[in-house]
Protein backbone atom coordinates (compact mmCIF):
# COMPACT_ATOMS: atom_id res chain seq x y z
CA UNK A 1 0.00 0.00 0.00
CA UNK A 2 1.12 3.63 -1.15
CA UNK A 3 0.45 5.48 2.00
CA UNK A 4 1.18 9.16 2.04
CA UNK A 5 1.96 11.29 4.89
CA UNK A 6 0.82 15.16 4.54
CA UNK A 7 3.50 18.02 4.92
CA UNK A 8 1.50 19.07 7.63
CA UNK A 9 1.88 16.27 9.84
CA UNK A 10 5.66 16.37 8.63
CA UNK A 11 6.06 19.95 10.26
CA UNK A 12 3.96 19.65 13.31
CA UNK A 13 6.51 16.27 14.23
CA UNK A 14 9.87 18.51 13.43
CA UNK A 15 8.10 21.31 14.97
CA UNK A 16 7.22 19.42 18.29
CA UNK A 17 10.59 17.83 17.86
CA UNK A 18 12.48 20.96 17.94
CA UNK A 19 10.95 22.09 20.97
CA UNK A 20 13.69 22.99 23.77
CA UNK A 21 11.34 21.62 26.49
CA UNK A 22 9.80 18.57 24.49
CA UNK A 23 14.04 17.82 23.47
CA UNK A 24 14.43 17.70 27.23
CA UNK A 25 11.75 15.28 27.69
CA UNK A 26 13.12 13.18 25.15
CA UNK A 27 16.96 13.15 26.83
CA UNK A 28 15.23 12.40 30.02
CA UNK A 29 13.27 9.15 28.65
CA UNK A 30 16.18 7.80 27.65
CA UNK A 31 18.20 8.22 30.78
CA UNK A 32 14.87 6.85 32.97
CA UNK A 33 14.44 3.29 30.69
CA UNK A 34 16.07 1.90 33.72
CA UNK A 35 13.13 3.09 36.08
CA UNK A 36 10.58 2.27 33.24
CA UNK A 37 12.30 -1.23 33.39
CA UNK A 38 12.46 -1.75 37.16
CA UNK A 39 8.62 -0.45 37.53
CA UNK A 40 7.56 -2.54 34.86
CA UNK A 41 9.02 -5.99 36.97
CA UNK A 42 7.35 -4.41 40.05
CA UNK A 43 3.79 -3.93 38.47
CA UNK A 44 4.15 -7.38 37.11
CA UNK A 45 4.34 -9.10 40.14
CA UNK A 46 0.94 -7.14 41.07
CA UNK A 47 -1.30 -9.83 39.69
CA UNK A 48 -4.61 -8.53 37.90
CA UNK A 49 -6.61 -11.23 36.09
CA UNK A 50 -9.50 -9.82 34.49
CA UNK A 51 -12.28 -8.50 37.23
CA UNK A 52 -9.45 -9.10 40.07
CA UNK A 53 -7.60 -5.82 39.09
CA UNK A 54 -8.01 -4.05 42.41
CA UNK A 55 -4.09 -3.95 43.75
CA UNK A 56 -2.91 -3.01 40.47
CA UNK A 57 -5.61 -0.42 40.62
CA UNK A 58 -4.42 0.94 43.99
CA UNK A 59 -0.74 0.94 42.68
CA UNK A 60 -1.52 3.37 39.34
CA UNK A 61 -3.86 5.50 40.98
CA UNK A 62 -0.96 6.22 43.90
CA UNK A 63 1.70 7.02 40.71
CA UNK A 64 -0.92 8.92 38.98
CA UNK A 65 -1.13 10.77 42.29
CA UNK A 66 2.49 11.20 42.83
CA UNK A 67 3.12 12.24 39.17
CA UNK A 68 0.74 15.23 39.79
CA UNK A 69 -2.05 14.45 37.22
CA UNK A 70 -5.30 15.72 38.57
CA UNK A 71 -8.78 14.59 39.32
CA UNK A 72 -7.11 10.97 40.43
CA UNK A 73 -10.28 8.07 40.42
CA UNK A 74 -10.66 4.78 40.78
CA UNK A 75 -14.22 5.15 39.40
CA UNK A 76 -16.85 2.42 40.31
CA UNK A 77 -16.17 0.41 37.42
CA UNK A 78 -12.38 0.23 38.24
CA UNK A 79 -11.10 2.44 36.12
CA UNK A 80 -8.58 4.18 37.09
CA UNK A 81 -7.83 7.31 35.44
CA UNK A 82 -6.14 10.98 36.19
CA UNK A 83 -5.79 14.01 33.55
CA UNK A 84 -2.24 16.32 33.06
CA UNK A 85 -4.24 19.49 32.91
CA UNK A 86 -3.38 21.55 29.32
CA UNK A 87 -3.07 25.27 28.94
CA UNK A 88 -6.38 25.19 26.85
CA UNK A 89 -7.77 25.42 23.06
CA UNK A 90 -6.18 21.65 22.53
CA UNK A 91 -7.87 18.74 21.83
CA UNK A 92 -8.13 16.37 24.88
CA UNK A 93 -6.21 13.14 24.58
CA UNK A 94 -6.72 9.70 26.28
CA UNK A 95 -3.64 7.74 26.84
CA UNK A 96 -4.58 3.94 27.74
CA UNK A 97 -3.30 0.60 29.33
CA UNK A 98 -5.30 -2.19 30.25
CA UNK A 99 -5.06 -3.85 34.16
CA UNK A 100 -5.45 -7.06 33.80
CA UNK A 101 -3.91 -10.10 32.34
CA UNK A 102 -5.09 -13.44 31.16
CA UNK A 103 -3.62 -15.43 34.30
CA UNK A 104 -4.85 -16.69 37.07
CA UNK A 105 -3.82 -15.34 40.39
CA UNK A 106 -0.44 -17.81 41.63
CA UNK A 107 0.89 -17.67 37.95
CA UNK A 108 3.59 -14.93 38.32
CA UNK A 109 6.42 -16.33 40.38
CA UNK A 110 9.09 -14.03 39.14
CA UNK A 111 10.06 -11.85 36.07
CA UNK A 112 13.15 -13.43 34.50
CA UNK A 113 15.78 -11.24 32.72
CA UNK A 114 17.54 -13.11 29.42
CA UNK A 115 19.31 -10.13 27.19
CA UNK A 116 16.81 -7.91 26.16
CA UNK A 117 14.08 -9.94 27.07
CA UNK A 118 12.14 -10.25 30.34
CA UNK A 119 9.99 -13.54 30.89
CA UNK A 120 6.69 -13.71 32.93
CA UNK A 121 3.09 -14.29 32.36
CA UNK A 122 1.35 -10.29 31.78
CA UNK A 123 4.96 -9.03 31.44
CA UNK A 124 4.04 -7.54 27.75
CA UNK A 125 0.12 -7.41 27.52
CA UNK A 126 -0.31 -5.09 29.03
CA UNK A 127 1.76 -4.32 31.84
CA UNK A 128 4.16 -2.98 29.63
CA UNK A 129 1.51 -0.68 28.49
CA UNK A 130 1.01 1.07 32.12
CA UNK A 131 5.25 1.15 32.50
CA UNK A 132 5.06 3.36 29.28
CA UNK A 133 2.24 5.10 30.37
CA UNK A 134 3.87 6.28 33.90
CA UNK A 135 7.78 6.81 31.44
CA UNK A 136 5.71 9.24 29.43
CA UNK A 137 4.27 11.63 32.16
CA UNK A 138 7.74 11.75 33.89
CA UNK A 139 9.38 12.61 30.78
CA UNK A 140 6.83 14.96 30.01
CA UNK A 141 7.29 16.29 33.76
CA UNK A 142 11.02 16.50 33.51
CA UNK A 143 10.78 18.44 30.22
CA UNK A 144 8.46 20.81 31.99
CA UNK A 145 6.30 19.94 28.25
CA UNK A 146 2.92 21.89 28.20
CA UNK A 147 0.02 21.38 26.02
CA UNK A 148 -2.97 22.89 24.78
CA UNK A 149 -5.28 19.67 25.43
CA UNK A 150 -5.53 17.95 28.38
CA UNK A 151 -4.27 14.48 28.51
CA UNK A 152 -5.77 11.82 30.27
CA UNK A 153 -4.39 8.92 31.40
CA UNK A 154 -6.18 5.95 32.09
CA UNK A 155 -5.38 2.53 33.00
CA UNK A 156 -8.47 0.30 32.30
CA UNK A 157 -10.29 -3.21 33.60
CA UNK A 158 -11.77 -6.30 32.13
CA UNK A 159 -9.89 -6.15 28.30
CA UNK A 160 -9.05 -9.14 28.28
CA UNK A 161 -11.37 -12.24 27.16
CA UNK A 162 -15.06 -12.58 28.59
CA UNK A 163 -14.11 -8.90 30.34
CA UNK A 164 -14.33 -7.89 26.57
CA UNK A 165 -12.79 -4.62 26.42
CA UNK A 166 -15.25 -3.39 29.51
CA UNK A 167 -13.20 -0.99 31.19
CA UNK A 168 -12.72 0.93 28.05
CA UNK A 169 -16.21 0.38 27.19
CA UNK A 170 -17.01 2.05 30.64
CA UNK A 171 -14.94 4.87 30.59
CA UNK A 172 -16.00 6.26 27.09
CA UNK A 173 -19.93 5.51 28.05
CA UNK A 174 -19.17 8.39 30.54
CA UNK A 175 -16.75 10.04 29.05
CA UNK A 176 -17.06 9.99 24.88
CA UNK A 177 -18.39 13.99 25.14
CA UNK A 178 -15.23 15.12 26.55
CA UNK A 179 -12.52 12.82 24.59
CA UNK A 180 -11.39 14.27 21.14
CA UNK A 181 -8.53 11.26 20.46
CA UNK A 182 -7.55 7.63 21.94
CA UNK A 183 -3.83 6.14 22.05
CA UNK A 184 -4.38 2.84 23.74
CA UNK A 185 -1.32 1.05 24.10
CA UNK A 186 -1.67 -2.67 23.58
CA UNK A 187 -0.10 -4.43 20.95
CA UNK A 188 3.27 -6.25 19.96
CA UNK A 189 5.40 -3.65 18.47
CA UNK A 190 5.70 -0.14 18.08
CA UNK A 191 5.15 -0.35 14.38
CA UNK A 192 1.75 -2.10 14.27
CA UNK A 193 -1.24 0.18 14.21
CA UNK A 194 -4.40 -0.62 14.26
CA UNK A 195 -7.07 1.67 13.36
CA UNK A 196 -9.94 -0.40 12.60
CA UNK A 197 -12.54 -2.05 15.44
CA UNK A 198 -13.40 -5.56 14.81
CA UNK A 199 -16.94 -6.20 16.44
CA UNK A 200 -17.70 -9.32 18.08
CA UNK A 201 -19.97 -11.50 19.69
CA UNK A 202 -19.93 -14.48 21.82
CA UNK A 203 -23.29 -15.96 22.41
CA UNK A 204 -24.94 -19.21 24.35
CA UNK A 205 -28.38 -20.70 22.91
CA UNK A 206 -30.30 -22.86 25.34
CA UNK A 207 -32.13 -25.63 23.60
CA UNK A 208 -35.26 -26.24 25.56
CA UNK A 209 -37.56 -29.65 25.07
CA UNK A 210 -38.25 -32.40 27.13
CA UNK A 211 -36.06 -35.49 28.80
CA UNK A 212 -37.01 -38.61 28.27
CA UNK A 213 -36.33 -42.33 28.58
CA UNK A 214 -34.07 -43.19 25.09
CA UNK A 215 -36.79 -46.38 24.50
CA UNK A 216 -39.58 -45.31 26.26
CA UNK A 217 -40.19 -41.79 24.58
CA UNK A 218 -39.14 -42.71 21.08
CA UNK A 219 -41.36 -41.35 18.67
CA UNK A 220 -43.13 -38.99 21.00
CA UNK A 221 -41.23 -36.16 21.88
CA UNK A 222 -38.76 -33.69 19.86
CA UNK A 223 -34.89 -33.90 20.76
CA UNK A 224 -32.88 -30.73 22.05
CA UNK A 225 -29.68 -32.46 20.87
CA UNK A 226 -31.12 -32.65 17.77
CA UNK A 227 -32.17 -29.36 16.99
CA UNK A 228 -29.40 -28.43 18.22
CA UNK A 229 -27.04 -30.72 15.97
CA UNK A 230 -30.04 -29.16 12.73
CA UNK A 231 -28.77 -25.72 14.01
CA UNK A 232 -25.28 -26.71 13.88
CA UNK A 233 -25.49 -28.01 10.41
CA UNK A 234 -27.24 -25.41 8.92
CA UNK A 235 -25.03 -22.88 10.83
CA UNK A 236 -21.86 -24.25 8.86
CA UNK A 237 -23.25 -23.77 5.44
CA UNK A 238 -23.50 -20.23 6.05
CA UNK A 239 -21.67 -17.91 4.00
CA UNK A 240 -20.19 -14.73 4.76
CA UNK A 241 -18.17 -12.21 2.97
CA UNK A 242 -14.49 -11.88 2.95
CA UNK A 243 -14.75 -8.05 2.79
CA UNK A 244 -15.48 -6.82 5.10
CA UNK A 245 -13.93 -9.56 6.90
CA UNK A 246 -16.45 -11.90 8.75
CA UNK A 247 -16.05 -15.16 10.31
CA UNK A 248 -18.06 -17.25 12.59
CA UNK A 249 -17.54 -20.25 15.03
CA UNK A 250 -19.57 -23.07 16.71
CA UNK A 251 -17.26 -23.79 19.46
CA UNK A 252 -19.41 -25.57 22.01
CA UNK A 253 -21.96 -28.29 22.17
CA UNK A 254 -23.20 -29.43 25.50
CA UNK A 255 -26.18 -32.04 25.91
CA UNK A 256 -26.53 -34.84 27.93
CA UNK A 257 -24.82 -36.17 30.69
CA UNK A 258 -23.15 -40.33 31.73
CA UNK A 259 -26.22 -40.47 33.69
CA UNK A 260 -28.29 -39.96 30.83
CA UNK A 261 -26.52 -42.26 28.66
CA UNK A 262 -30.02 -43.51 27.62
CA UNK A 263 -32.07 -41.06 27.56
CA UNK A 264 -33.29 -37.99 25.40
CA UNK A 265 -31.51 -34.48 26.78
CA UNK A 266 -34.40 -31.93 27.03
CA UNK A 267 -31.73 -29.25 27.62
CA UNK A 268 -28.90 -28.47 24.61
CA UNK A 269 -26.51 -25.63 24.75
CA UNK A 270 -24.53 -24.59 22.27
CA UNK A 271 -22.23 -21.41 22.22
CA UNK A 272 -20.51 -19.31 19.02
CA UNK A 273 -18.54 -16.38 18.19
CA UNK A 274 -18.59 -14.12 15.46
CA UNK A 275 -16.62 -11.27 14.28
CA UNK A 276 -17.06 -8.56 11.58
CA UNK A 277 -15.00 -5.75 10.82
CA UNK A 278 -18.84 -4.10 9.92
CA UNK A 279 -21.60 -3.59 12.34
CA UNK A 280 -24.14 -4.20 9.93
CA UNK A 281 -22.47 -7.89 8.79
CA UNK A 282 -22.13 -8.59 12.16
CA UNK A 283 -25.99 -8.11 12.73
CA UNK A 284 -26.95 -9.63 9.32
CA UNK A 285 -24.84 -12.72 10.21
CA UNK A 286 -26.63 -12.78 13.97
CA UNK A 287 -30.18 -13.10 12.52
CA UNK A 288 -28.83 -15.61 9.95
CA UNK A 289 -27.75 -17.84 12.59
CA UNK A 290 -30.73 -16.44 14.32
CA UNK A 291 -32.92 -18.28 11.29
CA UNK A 292 -30.92 -21.59 10.92
CA UNK A 293 -31.96 -22.33 14.95
CA UNK A 294 -36.04 -21.22 14.37
CA UNK A 295 -35.55 -23.75 11.16
CA UNK A 296 -34.04 -26.36 12.97
CA UNK A 297 -36.28 -26.33 15.90
CA UNK A 298 -39.56 -26.46 13.55
CA UNK A 299 -37.73 -29.45 11.39
CA UNK A 300 -37.37 -31.48 14.97
CA UNK A 301 -40.57 -30.80 15.71
CA UNK A 302 -41.96 -31.66 12.36
CA UNK A 303 -40.06 -35.00 12.65
CA UNK A 304 -41.64 -35.85 15.82
CA UNK A 305 -44.93 -34.64 16.10
CA UNK A 306 -46.06 -32.57 19.03
CA UNK A 307 -43.07 -31.14 21.31
CA UNK A 308 -41.74 -28.01 20.07
CA UNK A 309 -38.22 -26.93 21.15
CA UNK A 310 -38.06 -23.56 22.25
CA UNK A 311 -34.19 -21.63 22.34
CA UNK A 312 -33.18 -18.49 24.11
CA UNK A 313 -30.26 -16.60 23.20
CA UNK A 314 -27.78 -15.04 25.90
CA UNK A 315 -24.89 -12.47 24.72
CA UNK A 316 -22.12 -13.53 26.87
CA UNK A 317 -19.68 -10.40 25.46
CA UNK A 318 -20.04 -8.27 22.54
CA UNK A 319 -17.87 -5.71 21.36
CA UNK A 320 -18.66 -2.76 18.42
CA UNK A 321 -17.36 -3.02 15.10
CA UNK A 322 -15.60 0.23 13.31
CA UNK A 323 -13.36 1.91 11.18
CA UNK A 324 -12.21 5.29 10.40
CA UNK A 325 -9.98 6.86 7.39
CA UNK A 326 -6.77 4.73 7.43
CA UNK A 327 -5.48 8.90 6.20
CA UNK A 328 -7.05 10.63 9.61
CA UNK A 329 -4.07 13.10 11.24
CA UNK A 330 -3.87 10.21 14.21
CA UNK A 331 -3.13 7.40 11.75
CA UNK A 332 -0.45 9.49 9.72
CA UNK A 333 0.69 11.10 13.13
CA UNK A 334 1.68 7.69 14.17
CA UNK A 335 2.97 6.80 10.98
CA UNK A 336 5.31 9.24 10.67
CA UNK A 337 6.60 8.92 14.31
CA UNK A 338 7.73 5.17 13.26
CA UNK A 339 9.22 6.13 10.12
CA UNK A 340 11.00 8.81 11.94
CA UNK A 341 12.42 6.11 14.45
CA UNK A 342 13.35 3.89 11.83
CA UNK A 343 10.50 1.45 12.34
CA UNK A 344 8.60 -0.32 9.69
CA UNK A 345 5.28 0.79 10.10
CA UNK A 346 2.00 -1.36 9.46
CA UNK A 347 -1.53 -0.54 9.73
CA UNK A 348 -3.17 -3.75 11.33
CA UNK A 349 -6.51 -5.16 9.75
CA UNK A 350 -9.25 -4.94 12.13
CA UNK A 351 -8.90 -5.54 15.32
CA UNK A 352 -10.38 -5.66 18.70
CA UNK A 353 -8.69 -3.66 21.52
CA UNK A 354 -9.58 -0.78 23.55
CA UNK A 355 -9.31 1.37 20.61
CA UNK A 356 -12.60 0.00 19.38
CA UNK A 357 -14.82 1.84 22.17
CA UNK A 358 -13.12 4.93 20.95
CA UNK A 359 -13.77 4.35 17.12
CA UNK A 360 -17.30 3.28 18.04
CA UNK A 361 -17.92 6.42 19.20
CA UNK A 362 -16.44 8.07 15.81
CA UNK A 363 -13.76 9.54 18.06
CA UNK A 364 -10.12 9.07 16.53
CA UNK A 365 -9.17 6.40 18.11
CA UNK A 366 -5.75 3.81 17.24
CA UNK A 367 -4.02 1.14 19.22
CA UNK A 368 -0.22 1.26 19.08
CA UNK A 369 2.35 -1.17 20.75
CA UNK A 370 5.07 -1.42 23.59
CA UNK A 371 7.84 -3.24 22.33
CA UNK A 372 10.50 -1.19 20.08
CA UNK A 373 11.15 -3.50 17.17
CA UNK A 374 13.58 -2.15 14.55
CA UNK A 375 12.82 -2.80 11.07
CA UNK A 376 13.64 -6.37 9.40
CA UNK A 377 13.95 -8.17 13.18
CA UNK A 378 11.22 -10.32 13.44
CA UNK A 379 9.94 -11.67 17.33
CA UNK A 380 6.83 -13.33 17.42
CA UNK A 381 4.15 -12.65 19.74
CA UNK A 382 3.86 -14.72 22.66
CA UNK A 383 1.05 -12.65 24.60
CA UNK A 384 -1.33 -14.72 26.47
CA UNK A 385 1.76 -17.55 26.90
CA UNK A 386 3.31 -18.71 29.84
CA UNK A 387 6.11 -18.22 28.21
CA UNK A 388 5.87 -14.51 27.65
CA UNK A 389 8.53 -12.59 26.79
CA UNK A 390 8.90 -8.74 26.53
CA UNK A 391 11.80 -7.31 24.04
CA UNK A 392 13.04 -4.38 26.03
CA UNK A 393 15.72 -3.18 24.15
CA UNK A 394 15.47 0.62 23.37
CA UNK A 395 11.94 0.48 25.16
CA UNK A 396 12.70 4.38 26.15
CA UNK A 397 11.70 4.26 22.66
CA UNK A 398 8.25 3.55 22.94
CA UNK A 399 7.97 5.62 25.86
CA UNK A 400 9.40 8.62 23.29
CA UNK A 401 7.02 7.51 20.24
CA UNK A 402 4.05 7.18 22.77
CA UNK A 403 4.64 11.12 23.85
CA UNK A 404 4.94 12.37 21.06
CA UNK A 405 2.35 11.17 18.95
CA UNK A 406 0.33 12.35 21.69
CA UNK A 407 1.58 16.10 21.86
CA UNK A 408 1.22 16.13 17.92
CA UNK A 409 -2.95 15.46 19.20
CA UNK A 410 -2.81 17.74 21.85
CA UNK A 411 -0.76 20.31 20.38
CA UNK A 412 1.56 22.52 22.53
CA UNK A 413 1.67 26.23 23.32
CA UNK A 414 4.30 26.54 20.51
CA UNK A 415 2.70 24.14 17.76
CA UNK A 416 -0.49 23.75 16.65
CA UNK A 417 -2.20 20.53 17.53
CA UNK A 418 -2.49 18.28 14.11
CA UNK A 419 -5.79 16.62 14.76
ZN1 LIG B 1 -3.87 -6.74 25.75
Amino acid sequence: MEYKVSENIKNTYSAVTAQSDVKKALEFAKEDEKNDIEQLIEMTLIEAPTFHEHKRAQYMAARYKELGLENVTIDKDLVVSGVRKGVGGGPTVVVDGHMDTVFPEGTVKEVRREGDYLYAPGVGDDTAALAMELGILRALNAGGVKTKGDIIFTATPREEGIGMLGGMRDFMNGHHEEVDCLVAIDGGRMSGITYQATGMRTVEVTFHGKDGHAAGMFGKISNSLNAAARAVAKIAEIRVPEDPWTIFCVSNFHAGNDAGIHAIAGTTVIKYNIRSNSEEELAKLDDEIGRCIQEACDEEQARWGKDAITWERKYLATAPAGTQDVECSLCQAMYHVCEEYDTDPQFGFGGCTNASYGIAHGIPSICIGRQFVPRGMNIGSTAHQLNENMYIKDYYKCVQMGMLVTLMMTGTPETPSAL
